[in-house]
């Protein structure tokens, strides 16, 4: 075999290689977004009973909150549209 067709033949496995390794990595993604969603939905139906908002009201924000049992500051969209005012630290989710 001329050593131009075995390089080719290389180049070829290689790339059906990094074609798996791709899929697979998608498919871990998916299942990532998949479980985080779901945890995210178990937390705030137990935040929701914690405290007495309703789920579809409840938000999780992004700054780390010192008072939450959580750590993570939470708004009642309900009552706090714009989300000025953490249920906890009374922090806004905009801040700079
Ligand atoms: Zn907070």
């Amino acid at each position: 075999m001329p050593a131009n067709v075995s390089r080719i033949l290389r180049a070829m496995r290689l790339a059906d290689d990094l074609a798996l390794v791709r899929d697979g990595q998608r498919m871990a993604d998916r299942l990532f977004e998949v479980h985080a969603r779901e945890l995210i939905k178990k937390l705030k139906e137990a935040m929701s009973s914690v405290l007495d908002v309703p789920v579809a009201a409840l938000e999780i924000g992004r700054w780390s909150c010192p008072t939450s049992p959580t750590g993570y500051c939470w708004y009642n969209l309900e009552k706090d549209h714009d989300r000025d005012d953490c249920l906890y630290c009374h922090e806004p989710a905009e801040r700079k």
